[in-house]
């Protein structure tokens, strides 16, 4: 297959949580550019709605299903809309998320079920109930949204970087118990991006971030967009939880240094040198035996 071709997602349906806005409506756009149809799930129907006018102009399917995906409960209904609709789910894309400032210290049971609930109890149930579908089917791509918070610490978010330090891991498992199924997982960790979320970041951190960024800049949706394609289509060969999706806009990535690059599963590894082209690179590594 010619490897733009494989990158084609033409009759692919695509479930996209988080989709009302920021990356979520980015990951949406691009794929449905990328020729699949999508259900869109978000809490607020109006957010929905735009999103799903600009994938009908693209001359997409879009279907909008409202859900808090924090309520576990609520869950199964939404993934029955989309099937009953299309029939099928091939990609599922975790992106829904929010972030809340606290210390440890000050830290309530409340605001750490907040942010655990919608980014990682949701992660591992619109999974469990997406999956079946998939299952059933004997193929399916699973994408997950992290962040750069998995892999080092950042002041007062400390629930949001553990709920996405796990979200990053949750590929792993997926690809032992799903691999037979011909389900391939993988999670796609951003750095700052910019979007109605980091939009209420005040003046002293966005220097911050700009002073740490070789690019001194903000990604965009579009850039995590890209991470997200690369492990949809039909022609990519990585097969989840290896860590080989990182550093989308990541700030410790500087251009012209020279990274060794490592993946390993289920004992086997593969490895690459990199002379990093810049903070938006994709590494893609292929393990033997795929
Ligand atoms: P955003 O706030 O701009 O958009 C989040 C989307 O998720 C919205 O559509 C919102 O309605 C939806 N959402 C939130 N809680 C929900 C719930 N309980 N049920 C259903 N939908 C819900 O955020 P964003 O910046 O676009 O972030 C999207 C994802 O990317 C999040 O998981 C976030 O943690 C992650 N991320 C963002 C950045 C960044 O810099 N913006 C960096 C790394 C990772």
């Amino acid at each position: 297959m010619n490897i733009i071709e494989s990158f084609r997602l033409d009759g692919r349906v695509a479930l996209v949580t988080g989709a009302g806005k920021g990356i979520g409506e980015g990951i949406a756009v691009g794929l449905a550019e990328a020729g699949a149809d999508l259900a869109l799930v978000a809490r607020t129907q109006a957010d929905l709605e735009r999103v799903a006018e600009r994938i009908r102009a693209l001359g997409r399917q879009a279907l909008v299903v409202p859900c808090d995906v924090a309520d576990v409960a609520a869950i199964p209904a939404a993934v029955g809309r989309v099937t009953d609709a299309y029939g099928r789910i091939d990609i599922l894309v975790n992106g829904a998320g929010i972030q809340r400032r606290m210390t440890v210290l000050e830290a309530t049971v409340e605001g750490w079920e907040e942010v655990i609930n919608t980014n990682l109890r949701s992660v591992y149930f619109m999974t469990q109930a997406a999956g079946k579908v998939m299952v059933g089917r004997r193929r399916g791509k699973v994408i997950s949204i992290a962040s750069m918070t998995a892999y080092r610490g950042f002041h007062m978010i400390s629930p949001y970087g553990i709920s996405k330090a796990s979200i990053a891991n949750f590929p792993k498992y997926l690809a032992v118990e799903w691999a037979p199924y011909n389900i391939q997982a993988n999670a796609v960790a951003p750095g700052w991006i910019t979007t109605p979320m980091t939009a209420q970041m005040g003046e002293d951190r966005i220097r911050w971030v700009c002073e740490h960024v070789p690019q001194a800049k903000f990604g965009t949706p579009r850039d995590v967009v890209l991470g997200v394609q690369c492990v949809t289509g039909d022609g990519e060969i990585v097969n989840g939880g290896a860590r080989v999706v990182k550093h989308v806009a990541g700030f410790d990535l500087v251009r012209g240094q020279a990274y060794q690059v490592k993946a390993t599963l289920d004992g086997r590894s593969a490895e690459s040198n990199v002379t990093a082209q810049g903070a938006n690179q994709v590494v893609t590594l292929t393990l033997p035996g795929n």
